[in-house]
C-alpha cells in the first residue's frame, strides 16, 4: 500500500502543517471544513475540499459520518486527525480502519488504554515508567482512601479516571476533608464525563511539566526524541514551550528517554506519542500519555531536524522509522510561543477580522499559521491563531531572537497575547529557566496586585 491522498480531519495551523508535509512527499490533500471555515487557508491550499457541516464542532469536525463520507467521495486513502477533535478517539480510529483507510495515528487499542487514566497509569507502571505514588487503581471506599492517603502523606490529589482538561480534580490537605472531596470530585466527573470513578495521588507542590516525544513503528521498534519543558501554563493550558528543558542534563535525558522508548518497544506502539511527567527534585512522575501529535512538536523538530508529520505518514504507510536512536542528535535550543486571539492579560477571546498581518521571519524563525489580512477568526473554535517557533544555538541566543521575532510580528484588528509573551521574556525567572507549573499564574496574580 502506498498513501497517495490524505484527508486532514482538522482546521487551522495544524491542518496546514499536515498539508505541507504531505505535499513535500508528493501526496495530495483533502481539506474538510465547517461552513464557518469556508475561507480558511487550509481549505485554500488543499487539493480538494469538502464541507462537512455547520460551525458547531460537534456537527462538523467531530462528525464521524460526515468525515468518513468525505473520505469516500474524495477518494482519500488515509486520514490524519491532527490534535484535539478526533485525534484520541479510539472508536473513530477503528471506524477509519474498518473502511480500509489508513489511520495516521496509533493503534486504536493504545489510544483506548491511554485515554483511561487508571488504565494508563497501570500500563505505564507495568512498563517500568515511574509513577506518582498513589492508589493502585480506582478507589471508591473513603476508609480505604484514608489509608492510602495516610500512607503517601498529605496533601493528596483526587483525580477522575475519565478526566481531561483539569476537570474532576481536587486537592486535599487533610484527612477530615477527604471523604467530602472524593464525593465532590466524583460528582464533577460524573456530570462532565459520565463516569464517577476517581483515584488518588500524592500532590506535588511545585513541579515542572516535562514530556518526552516518542515514536514507534508498530512492529516493536521505537525511539525517543528528547524532552520538552511546558511548565509555563495558565489553567493547565501551555503558553510557551521549550526544548531541551533548561534543567535536564544529557545523562537524565538519555536515561529517561531510554525508559520511554523501551516502554514503547514493549507495547508495539505505532506512530507519535508524548509521555507527560511532572518533575520535582530530580524525580520524574508519569501523569499521562497523549497518543497523537502535540501542538508543541515543532520545538522538537527544531533541535532534532526530524519532520515529525512526515514520520507519522511514513509509519502509517508501513515504512520503518527514518532515524535510529544513535543517529539522533539534540542540537541548540528552541522555544515556541502560542499566539492566541485574546486579551493578553484578561484572556478574554478576541475573534473577528484580521485587518493587517505581518509574520515574523529571518534565520531560524518559523511561523505556523493560517492567518492572512482579511481573514475572519471565527468565534467557534480554539483561540490559537499562530505558533512562533524560534531556534538558537544557545538558550540565550534563542531568547534574543525570539524577542526580535515578536517585535516583527503584527496582527491588527483583533487582540493577541503577543504583549504577554514580550513581558514574559523580560522576567528574570524565565530568562534563567527557573519556573514551575505554578509560576505563570502566581506572576499574573502579582502583576494584577
Ligand atoms: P488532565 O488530563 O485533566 O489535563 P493531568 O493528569 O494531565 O489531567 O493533569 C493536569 C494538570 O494537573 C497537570 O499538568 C498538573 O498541573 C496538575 N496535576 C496533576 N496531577 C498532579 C499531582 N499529582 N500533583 C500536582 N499537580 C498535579
Amino acid at each position: 500500500m502506498s498513501i497517495s491522498r490524505i484527508l486532514i480531519a482538522n482546521r487551522g495551523e495544524i491542518a496546514l502543517r499536515i498539508h505541507r508535509a504531505a505535499h513535500e512527499m508528493g501526496i495530495e490533500t483533502v481539506a474538510v471544513h465547517s461552513t464557518a471555515d469556508a475561507d480558511a487557508m487550509h481549505v485554500r491550499l488543499a487539493d480538494h475540499a469538502v464541507c462537512i457541516g455547520p460551525p458547531s464542532a460537534t456537527d462538523s469536525y467531530l462528525n464521524h459520518a460526515a468525515i468518513i463520507s468525505a473520505a469516500e467521495v474524495s477518494g482519500a486513502d488515509a486520514i490524519h486527525p491532527g490534535y484535539g477533535f478526533l485525534s484520541e478517539n479510539a472508536k473513530f480510529a477503528e471506524i477509519v480502519e474498518a473502511h480500509n483507510i489508513a489511520w495516521i495515528g496509533p493503534k486504536p487499542e493504545h489510544i483506548r488504554t491511554m485515554g483511561d487514566k487508571v488504565e494508563a497509569k497501570r500500563t505505564a507502571g507495568a512498563l517500568g515508567i515511574p509513577l506518582v505514588p498513589g492508589s493502585d487503581g480506582a478507589v471508591s471506599d473513603p476508609e480505604e482512601a484514608k489509608k492510602i492517603a495516610a500512607d503517601i502523606g498529605y496533601p493528596v490529589i483526587i483525580k477522575a479516571a475519565s478526566g481531561g482538561g483539569g476537570r474532576g480534580m481536587k486537592v486535599c490537605e487533610s484527612e477530615d476533608k477527604l471523604a467530602s472531596l472524593m464525593q465532590a470530585a466524583g460528582n464533577e466527573a460524573k456530570s462532565a464525563f459520565g463516569d464517577a470513578t476517581v483515584y488518588i495521588e500524592k500532590y506535588l507542590g511545585n513541579p515542572r511539566h516535562i514530556e518526552f516525544q516518542v515514536f514507534g513503528d508498530g512492529k516493536g521498534n521505537a525511539i525517543h526524541l528528547g524532552e520538552r519543558d511546558c511548565s509555563l501554563q495558565r489553567r493547565h493550558q501551555k503558553v510557551l514551550e521549550e526544548a531541551p528543558s533548561p534543567i535536564i542534563s544529557d545523562e537524565e535525558r538519555e536515561r529517561m528517554g531510554d525508559v520511554c522508548a523501551q516502554a514503547m518497544r514493549d507495547m508495539g506502539y505505532r506512530g507519535a506519542g508524548t509521555i507527560e511527567f511532572l518533575w520535582e527534585n530530580g524525580e520524574f512522575y508519569f501523569i499521562e500519555m497523549n497518543t497523537r501529535l502535540q501542538v508543541e512538536h515543532p520545538v522538537t523538530e527544531a533541535i532534532t531536524g526530524v519532520d515529525l508529520v512526515r514520520e507519522q505518514i511514513r509509519i502509517a504507510d508501513g515504512k520503518p522509522l527514518s532515524v535510529a536512536q544513535d543517529e539522533l542528535e539534540f542540537r541548540g535550543h528552541a522555544i515556541e510561543c502560542r499566539i492566541n486571539a485574546e486579551d493578553p492579560f484578561t484572556f478574554a477571546p478576541s475573534p473577528g477580522e484580521v485587518t493587517y498581518y505581518h509574520a515574523a521571519g529571518g534565520l531560524h524563525v518559523r511561523v505556523d499559521s493560517g492567518l492572512y489580512a482579511g481573514y475572519r477568526i471565527p468565534p467557534y473554535y480554539d483561540s490559537m491563531i499562530a505558533k512562533l517557533i524560534v531556534y538558537g544555538r544557545t538558550r540565550e541566543g534563542c531568547i534574543m531572537r525570539l524577542r526580535r521575532a515578536l517585535e516583527e510580528m503584527v496582527v491588527e484588528g483583533v487582540k493577541t497575547n503577543i504583549p504577554l509573551h514580550q513581558e514574559l521574556l523580560r522576567q528574570k525567572d524565565v530568562l534563567h529557566g527557573d519556573y514551575s507549573i505554578k509560576w505563570l499564574e502566581e506572576w499574573l496574580e502579582q502583576r494584577e496586585g
